[in-house]
């Protein structure tokens, strides 16, 4: 096995189309995974395996695979770019050491690769850069680094530099090694090393001094060699880079055009060069589960057991499959694990490693890998599984709130329990997802992110189980919260046989800010209600958020005290206290002063400018909100914003606006009081 310094998990983050699938089969063909290079527009692309993803073109699911390059273990996931799924996209980055971020080089910074960026921002992903398609018409690699500077706030690198543009981009210069790499043939690995070309020795020069300038800024050897204008060889200058990348103080800016299998060998390279090791990550923390108390744990196989649970897929063959990656210790198969997410015992019955979708069943894991797990009963997303004797905790992956619902109806009435049944399934897979039965009409809510969303969920569940429903229309998924702080209070008493069950409960709700959720604050004096009610009166208010008495929808952002109460000691019992806390709540709430909240979009419509009359006026008719029109290569592109509800069913009526030329992106922004005449609408209809 592998040293752990010689493993790489990384991930590639783009925008959707920006050549991410494209560019990961070149890594499975030239590191000998696959014997034929997939392509997606054929539908051959390995990575790209749901029948789905092939028909449409994206990926969907984030399929991790591994591969081996000069002895080093990669394993790569892949996250997808459409918006829809965000939830991949977030608990991928939960479990990677580090990323490639691939651009257009024609379009440079999209939208969903700035909110990728961003969000890999978070868990300071260390990333190097690479600018794709550098063959298309008005493709510039230089324009597109400067783009990626101003637009992602950052520090960007020039590694290499393209040589011939558009059609006669031929081959790079590689600044590090000084040398010129010419791709003659088909095949990269056929590439021709030469001298740099005299034409091209003065940028290059210029290039290599910018790079050495910003290396020396981080790493004090290249520094002083700089000043005294020594010589810098090619281990020193590439320690540099490494040590300033792996910091996040600059990112590390690669070229090529990969459909023409041109740059992605010293891509993977790269990779290995530049990107960390889990030991570079540093030790892990995570919280013990009793004491919530920090706890740090080394990433080495010596360690106690611990793995974190990024993906619940059910697989047709091998049935619920988990994709987890191993952060200390070892694991082997057969072995008994606990599970510190839901406290329970779990078994581990088989562990694979993954290549796409095909499972090679292997005996143990340690530290740094990233495996696929069998035979786990109650274990979902974002669960800590771990050594019984050494709990450990880690942080929870967070995701957002589904925005759009459908109703689901059996086509056959006999059918209501396949379609909930595999409905749930295909919830559990993804946490973005909800389904619940409509207390009132008792129909099946499916809800989500986006109506792409939904669409492949539905699609899904036809294939992979069989059952047809027919959907209703999309609607929006509005939420309740209060907006002024108010005090309810709730009594439960009531005689049953000979028994009092008694319970008392005086709150205070106070609104939150948007995206503040639900809060839970005990202020009470124990002398007045004993701690043991506490949670049920907790679990009381939570079973009221469910259901807003405004409008019926869920209720968010919220903050929930326990400021009074009472108790009587033989008859106080929790039911009376989760039933009285209800009662508080539903009278403080109606004295909040309720209002109805939104989601808003963020929508970005990219389209020739011959159609951006008509678009831009279909838009303002919607009452959106446009906030800039960008000039991009001969494209424009509308940034704005606009409610969910006025914007169904858009790409359909922008492909007619267009002629199937437009495009859009729209995504969820944040949730906004629905204004008054709108109000009405929704309430009365
Ligand atoms: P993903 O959505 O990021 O996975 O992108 P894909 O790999 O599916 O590529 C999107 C489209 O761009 C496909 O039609 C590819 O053939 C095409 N493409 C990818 N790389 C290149 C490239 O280097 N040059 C050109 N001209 N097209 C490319
Ligand atoms: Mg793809």
């Amino acid at each position: 096995m592998e040293d752990i310094e010689k493993v790489r998990n990384m991930g590639i983050i783009a925008h959707i189309d920006a050549g991410k699938t494209t560019t990961t089969e070149r890594f499975l063909f030239y590191t000998g995974k696959t014997y034929k290079i997939g392509e997606v527009d054929e539908g051959t692309a390995v990575m790209d395996w749901m029948d789905q993803e092939k028909e449409r073109g994206i990926t969907i699911t984030s399929a991790a695979t591994t591969c081996y390059w000069k002895g080093y273990k990669i394993n790569i996931i892949d996250t997808p770019g459409h918006v829809d799924f965000t939830a991949e996209v977030e608990r991928s980055l939960r479990v990677l050491d580090g990323a490639i971020g691939i651009f257009c080089g024609v379009s440079g910074v999209q939208p969903q690769s700035e909110t990728v960026w961003r969000q890999s921002e978070k868990y300071r992903i260390p990333r190097i850069i690479y600018v794709n398609k550098l063959d298309r018409v008005g493709a510039d690699f230089f324009r597109v680094v400067k783009d990626i500077e101003e637009k992602l706030n950052c520090q960007v690198i020039v590694m290499q530099i393209p040589i011939g543009k558009e059609e006669n981009f031929c081959g790079l210069i590689d600044l590090v090694e000084e040398k010129a790499i010419f791709f003659n043939s088909e095949l990269e690995t056929e590439a021709e090393i030469r001298e740099i070309p005299p034409e091209y020795r003065d940028i290059a020069e210029e290039y290599r001094q910018k790079l050495i300038e910003k290396v020396a800024e981080v790493d004090e050897l290249i520094a002083e060699k700089y000043i005294e204008e020594k010589e810098i060889t090619v281990a020193e200058l590439k320690k540099g880079i490494r040590k300033g990348t792996l910091q996040l103080k600059f990112f590390p800016a690669f070229c090529g055009a990969s459909l023409r299998n041109k740059g992605t060998l010293p891509l993977l390279d790269a990779i290995i060069d530049y990107l960390p090791s889990p030991i570079d990550r540093g030790e892990i923390t995570g919280i013990h589960p009793k004491t919530n108390q920090k706890i740090k744990r080394s990433p080495t196989e010596d360690s106690p057991l611990s793995i974190l649970i990024f993906k619940l897929y059910n697989e047709t063959h091998l049935g619920r499959f988990l994709y987890g990656r191993v952060y200390s210790g070892v694991v082997k198969e057969g072995e008994k694990v606990y599970n510190f997410t839901r406290n329970c015992h779990e078994r581990i019955m088989k562990i694979y490693q993954v290549h796409a979708n095909k499972f090679e069943q292997i005996k143990m894991a340690k530290a740094g890998d990233i495996i696929g797990l069998t035979g786990l009963k109650n274990t979902f997303t974002g669960d800590t599984l771990a050594d019984y004797n050494h709990p450990i905790l880690f942080e929870r992956i967070s995701f957002p709130e589904p925005v759009v619902s459908i109703a689901v109806e059996p086509k056959r009435k006999s059918e209501f329990e396949q379609v909930y049944n595999s409905l749930t399934k295909l919830t559990e897979e993804d946490p973005t997802v909800k389904l619940k039965v409509d207390p009132e009409t008792g129909q099946l809510i499916l809800s989500g992110m986006g109506e792409l969303h939904l669409e492949v969920i539905i699609e899904r569940m036809k294939r992979e189980y069989k059952v047809e429903a027919r959907v209703g229309k999309p609607q929006v998924a509005y939420r309740e919260t209060i907006s002024t702080p108010s005090v309810g209070e709730g009594k439960f008493i009531k005689q049953i046989g000979e028994k009092t069950q008694y319970g008392h409960v005086i709150i205070r709700l106070e609104p939150l800010p948007r995206g503040g959720k639900f809060q839970f604050v005990n202020e009470v004096d124990e002398s007045k209600i004993p701690k043991q009610f506490i949670p049920a009166i907790e679990e009381g208010i939570k079973e009221s958020l469910e259901v807003g008495s405004l409008a019926g929808y869920p209720v968010t952002d919220i903050k929930a005290v326990v400021i009074d109460g009472s108790f009587r000691p033989s008859e106080s019992v929790d039911i009376a206290y989760k039933i009285a806390s209800s009662m508080a709540f539903k009278d403080a709430y109606r004295k909040g002063n309720p209002i109805l909240l939104e989601p808003i979009m963020k929508v970005e419509i990219t389209l020739p400018e011959e159609f951006l009359g008509e678009v831009v006026g279909d838009f303002n008719s919607r009452k959106g909100d446009i906030e800039n029109i960008e000039t991009v290569g001969n494209l424009k592109v509308i940034k704005g914003k606009i409610p969910l509800r006025a914007i169904f069913g858009y790409t359909t009526v922008l492909r007619s606006l267009t002629q199937g030329r437009g495009s859009c992106i729209i995504e969820p922004l944040y949730y906004e009081k629905v204004p008054e005449e709108e109000l009405k609408k929704i309430m009365f209809v």
